[in-house]
């Protein structure tokens, strides 16, 4: 099959009735960048940062990350690159930050409460994005933000190293398009805030599962116990779409589920024209979505979210095998 893959990366990623989706790669270590050409993403849609935080004894400095996210960027060959800020904590813990004691890590100390808690960390992170891109455009992205206060707390924390950049005569990026990750259930209900003040949404379904179905993804003994592909997620997953597009706000799924075809056809079936996966994702979606038909597809999973099945993914599969 991965000869196959192979051999189909330069097809384009369209529909049979030639509906064309954005598919990118989601990556977190320089070497994943390889896979961005025999992939054949269009662009990595999720850039993890944290890794290199985890990997090393204390914080990188701002040379050493700008020197690191510049070569990202080369690697990425003028491909877009989504760029997350720190999200470590919960399950991703830095050696030299001891995060002991908490009863609920994911719902604890993590992420974008951290970089705000500790802002000469996110201000140092964005100074090296923002040279790592001199003359290019930056797109990042800001995880778990869970209010408007908190997404324009960050995109402060931007403005001003801008603003320092440019008063110290440092080549500024062409263009800075700023998102944020849709992650917990609460920003949902601030999208008519929020979306006229960002530039894009990128959907991190991993997380905003766990939250919405208050099951702990990292516990086997839950976390199966709750389907992606299930009626109240559709609801959600097209009123998400529905609002982004009302707003003229681009939207990606980037979460797992993104990267499972079937999962895949159900998000394009609800309106999703741009997805984000691991590099192992592409070849299967592309697969999927050269033999469907958008207008069926959009039928089939709009009726179903509608309905009260308790399996829609027995549908779906069947549909998708049809
Ligand atoms: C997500 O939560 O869906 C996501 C993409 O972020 P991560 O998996 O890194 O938490
Ligand atoms: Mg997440």
């Amino acid at each position: 099959r991965r000869q196959v893959y192979l051999a189909e990366r330069h097809l384009p990623f369209e529909t049979r009735d030639r509906v064309s989706v954005r598919v990118m790669m989601n990556a977190g270590l320089l070497m994943d960048m390889g896979h961005l050409e025999d992939a054949g993403a269009m662009g990595v849609g999720l850039y993890r940062t944290e890794l290199p935080f985890m990997t090393r004894p204390s914080l990188p400095d701002v040379a050493t990350q700008t020197l690191l996210y510049q070569k990202i960027r080369e690697q990425a060959g003028g491909k877009p690159v989504v760029f997350r800020t720190l999200d470590v904590g919960g399950d991703k813990l830095l050696p030299y930050w001891t995060n002991d004691g908490e009863d609920n890590p994911a719902m604890g100390w993590r992420s974008i409460r951290i970089t705000l808690d500790r802002p000469a960390v996110l201000r140092a992170q964005i100074r090296a994005l923002l040279r790592a891109s001199a003359g290019q455009d930056l797109r990042l992205m800001f995880p778990m933000i869970a209010t408007v206060q908190e997404f324009r707390q960050a995109r402060r924390l931007l403005d001003v190293e801008v603003e320092r950049e440019r008063a110290r005569g440092g080549l500024l990026p062409r263009q800075v398009r700023v998102g944020t990750m849709l992650e917990v259930p609460s920003l949902l209900y601030q999208f008519p805030e929020l979306l006229p003040e960002v530039d894009f949404v990128s959907v991190g379904s991993n997380d905003l599962l766990q939250f919405l179905f208050a099951t702990d993804r990292g516990n086997p003994r839950v976390s199966g116990r709750y389907d992606p592909l299930s009626v109240p997620v559709l609801r959600l997953l097209r009123d998400v779409r529905w609002l982004c597009e009302a707003a003229g706000k681009p939207v990606t799924v980037c979460g797992e589920m993104a990267g499972r075809p079937i999962e895949a056809m159900a998000l394009i079936g609800l309106g999703y024209r741009s997805l984000s996966m691991a590099a192992q994702g592409v070849g299967p979606v592309k697969q999927m979505l050269r033999s469907m038909d958008t207008r069926e597809v959009t039928a089939y999973v709009t009726a179903l979210a509608e309905s009260d099945d308790p399996n829609p993914r027995r549908g779906l599969r069947a549909f998708a095998r049809d």
